[in-house]
């Protein structure tokens, strides 16, 4: 899952993207509400975490334009101001949910993990194409019922496919779902993860196209 987060404390946003990190999710960060705003109409995350006191832009006008633009993104607002009103105001402008600093990380990462669950189970939990089904909830996969064994970028990739089947997917395309801005990545990173996708299965499964990107034929 791709999570947007817009903070301008930067100790606190690494802390918070180290965190997500390992637990799968993708995080991209902002310093500023109008680069927030701006991230959401050009690559929409699947959700945002919005701090209410930025230095440019007042948090909830940031909630606004974002609801504007996007009404069902979900949203998780953290913010310092605790008081009833401002939690009021952040839901009234459509905010999904709200955490008040100070908080645990693990009460975060357990609102993150329903989003996730809400929008695997909105976007097909479990599909299956030919002889391979992928289980997003239980993040597994199977070829005619037997396991496999994926790393969590294949795993993603995959799920990507498969959720676009009949669609070519750019490597650039891939590369911005699979990674964070500005993560090292290696030119041939897709590639390599396409590898070893296709030895575990079927032939054929993944199709490349030629200087394009990938793609898997919906049967
Ligand atoms: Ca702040």
């Amino acid at each position: 899952m791709q999570v947007l987060l817009i903070e301008d404390d930067p100790s606190l946003a690494e802390g918070l993207k180290r965190s997500l990190n390992r637990e799968g999710f993708t995080v991209n960060h902002l310093l500023r509400g109008k680069d927030g705003v701006h991230a959401v109409s050009t690559s929409p995350p699947d959700i945002v975490i919005l701090d209410l006191g930025l230095p440019d832009m007042d948090g909830q006008d940031v909630l606004k334009t974002i609801r504007k633009q996007d009404a069902e993104l979900p949203v998780l607002i953290l913010t310092a101001r605790a008081s009833l009103e401002d939690k009021v105001a952040g839901l009234d402008n459509g905010a999904d949910d709200y955490l008040a600093k100070p908080f645990e990380i693990d009460e975060l990462l357990a609102r993150l993990r329903v989003f996730e669950r809400r929008l695997s189970s909105f976007k097909h939990a479990g599909m299956s194409i030919g002889q391979v089904t992928l289980d997003s909830k239980a993040q597994t996969v199977s070829v005619s019922g037997q396991a496999l064994e994926l790393s969590r970028r294949e795993f993603m990739l995959l799920k990507v496919l498969m959720e676009n089947a009949g669609r070519v997917q750019t490597r650039d395309s891939l590369e911005s779902k699979l990674y964070s801005w500005g993560e090292e990545i290696a030119s041939n990173a897709i590639e390599v993860h396409i590898h070893h996708l296709r030895k575990k299965l079927p032939d054929q499964f993944i199709k490349t196209v030629r200087g394009v990107g990938y793609t898997i034929k919906p049967v």
